[in-house]
C-alpha cells in the first residue's frame, strides 16, 4: 500500500518527463543529423566547385599534369576528401587522386550521392563567360543562362567517418544528458513522493493509535511536512474526542453516584419510618428474625413488646391529624429514652409499635414494658397551649424456641396486647407460652 502510493507518485512525475525528453531527443537528433549531412554536402560542393574553377584552364589547355596537381592539392587541402577527380565533358577521366568507393556513374549536370561511408559530389566545369565569340555555343549558353560551355566535371568524394563520429558523439551526449536529466527527475520525484508518503505514514500510524483508544497520542509536527494542517486537524479531533470522553466519564460517574445516593436514600427510607425515625416494619422484621435465630442457636432469651396507643382515634378526632402525628413523634421519643441501646423499636404501622429486647426474659421484659408504660402515661405535650396526655397498652411475649416464625411470635404478643386493651388499657399484659 505504502509502496504502491510511492510508486504511483514516482511514475506520475517521471513518466511525462520520459515522454517529453524522448520526443525532444529524437527531434534534436533528427534535426542535427540532417544539419551535419547538409554541412558536409556544402563542404563537398565548395571543394568540388573550387576544384572545378581551378581546373577550368588546365582542362581547356589539356594540361594533364596540372589537373593531377589540382586533384592532389584538393585531397591534401581537406582530410575528409578521400578521392578527387576531373572528367572531360565526354566523361573521360582526366586525373584521379585517391580511391573512389565505386566506379563513377554516368555524369550529369549535378550529382551527389551517399554511398556507404562516403558522399560523392559532382560539379560541372564550365568555361568562364565567353569573350570574343558571341556566336559560339558557349556564347549562346552564356547569353541564355549566364554560363559558359561545359568543359568537364569535378568529382569529390568525402569520407562520412567524421560525420558518423559526430553523429555518434551527438547521440552519446544526448543519451548521457537525458540519462542524467531522468536520474535527477527520479531523485526529485522520489523526494517529492517521500515528502508526501512519509507524512501520510506518520499520520496513519497516529490515527490508528487514536482508533485503538490512545487518545493522548498526537502527531509529530516535524514529521507531517506538507500535511501539517491535516495533522493539526487530527490532533484537534483527538483532543476533542478525549474531552468528550472525559465529560462522558464524569457524567457517568456523577449519574452513578446519584443513583447510589438515591438507592441509599431509598434503602434508608425503607428501613426508617419517616415520621418517627424508628425502624420501619421491614427493618424491624429483619432484625427480629436475626435475633430469633441467635436465640434459637445460643439459647439466649429474647422478648417482644407490642404497643398500641389508647384511643388514638379520639386524639385525631379531637385535635386533628397533625396533633395525632405530634403525639406519635412524642411517643417515639419517650420510648427511645426508656429502652436500652440494644433494644430495637419499630413502627409496625399506624399507631402500633413493637420493641425487640435481646437477651431479655419474660419478667425483665414485663418490667421494661411497665417502665415504658409509665413513661408514656407520665409524658404530655402542649397543643395550642393545652396540655395533652395519652397512654398506651403493652403486650409482652417471651420467645419460645418451638416458634418457627416471627408472625407466630408477633401474634402472641398481639394477643397479650389485645388482653391489655380488654382489661382497661394503659397496662401491660404478658402472653402465654405457645401451646
Ligand atoms: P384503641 O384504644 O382500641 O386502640 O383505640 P384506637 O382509637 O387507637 O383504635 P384504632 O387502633 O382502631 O385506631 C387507630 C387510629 O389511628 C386510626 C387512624 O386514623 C389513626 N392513625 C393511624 N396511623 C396514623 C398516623 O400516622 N397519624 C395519625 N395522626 N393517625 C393515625
Ligand atoms: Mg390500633
Ligand atoms: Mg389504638
Amino acid at each position: 500500500m505504502k509502496f504502491g502510493i510511492r510508486l504511483r507518485l514516482l511514475l506520475a512525475a517521471v513518466f511525462p518527463a520520459i515522454v517529453v525528453v524522448s520526443l525532444l531527443l529524437f527531434g534534436f537528433l533528427d534535426r542535427h543529423a540532417a544539419d551535419l549531412v547538409e554541412a558536409l554536402r556544402d563542404r563537398g560542393l565548395a571543394s568540388a566547385r573550387q576544384l572545378g574553377v581551378a581546373a577550368e584552364f588546365p582542362l581547356f589547355a589539356n594540361h594533364t599534369e596540372g589537373l593531377q596537381r589540382l586533384t592532389d592539392a584538393a585531397m591534401a587541402g581537406d582530410r575528409q576528401i578521400v578521392a578527387a577527380a576531373i572528367y572531360s565533358a565526354e566523361g573521360k577521366s582526366r586525373s584521379v587522386s585517391g580511391r573512389f568507393s565505386s566506379p563513377p556513374p554516368p555524369l550529369s549536370a549535378r550529382e551527389e550521392s551517399i554511398v556507404g561511408n562516403t558522399l560523392r559530389v559532382v560539379v560541372p566545369i564550365r568555361a568562364a563567360a565567353p569573350v570574343d565569340d558571341p556566336f559560339s555555343d558557349a556564347g549562346l549558353a552564356a547569353s541564355s543562362g549566364g554560363q559558359g560551355a561545359l568543359l568537364g566535371y569535378a568529382v569529390v568524394e568525402l569520407s562520412l567517418e567524421v560525420l558518423n563520429k559526430q553523429k555518434r558523439d551527438l547521440l552519446n551526449w544526448s543519451f548521457a544528458t537525458t540519462f542524467v536529466g531522468l536520474l535527477i527527475a527520479v531523485m526529485l520525484s522520489t523526494l517529492i513522493a517521500a515528502s508526501v508518503t512519509r507524512p501520510i505514514d506518520h499520520i496513519s500510524r497516529v490515527v490508528a493509535r487514536i482508533g485503538e483508544g490512545e487518545l493522548t497520542t498526537r502527531t509529530d509536527v516535524g514529521k507531517t511536512g506538507a500535511l501539517a494542517s491535516l495533522a493539526r486537524g487530527i490532533d484537534a479531533m483527538a483532543a476533542q474526542v478525549a474531552v468528550t470522553q472525559d465529560e462522558l466519564r464524569q457524567q457517568v460517574a456523577l449519574a452513578t453516584e446519584e443513583l447510589r445516593q438515591q438507592k441509599e436514600a431509598a434503602e434508608l427510607t425503607a428501613r426508617v419510618d419517616p415520621l418517627t425515625g424508628l425502624a420501619s416494619r421491614r427493618a424491624f422484621t429483619e432484625k427480629a428474625e436475626i435475633e430469633m435465630l441467635r436465640s434459637s442457636r445460643y439459647g439466649v432469651p429474647l422478648s417482644l413488646i407490642m404497643i398500641d396507643l389508647d384511643h388514638f382515634k379520639a386524639i385525631n378526632d379531637n385535635h386533628g391529624h397533625p396533633t395525632g402525628d405530634a403525639v406519635l413523634v412524642s411517643f417515639a421519643r419517650t420510648l427511645t429514652q426508656v429502652v436500652r441501646e440494644v433494644d430495637v423499636i419499630g413502627r409496625l404501622g399506624g399507631e402500633e409499635f413493637a420493641v425487640l429486647l435481646p437477651d431479655t426474659g419474660a419478667a425483665e421484659a414485663v418490667q421494661a414494658a411497665e417502665r415504658m408504660r409509665q413513661a408514656v402515661a407520665g409524658s404530655s405535650l402542649y397543643v395550642r397551649g393545652q396540655q395533652l396526655s395519652y397512654s398506651a397498652s403493652f403486650g409482652v411475649a417471651a420467645f419460645d424456641q418451638t416458634e418457627l416464625s416471627l408472625s407466630e411470635f408477633l401474634a402472641r404478643a398481639d394477643a397479650a396486647l389485645y388482653r391489655a386493651k380488654a382489661e382497661g388499657r394503659n397496662r401491660v399484659a404478658l402472653a402465654d407460652a405457645p401451646a
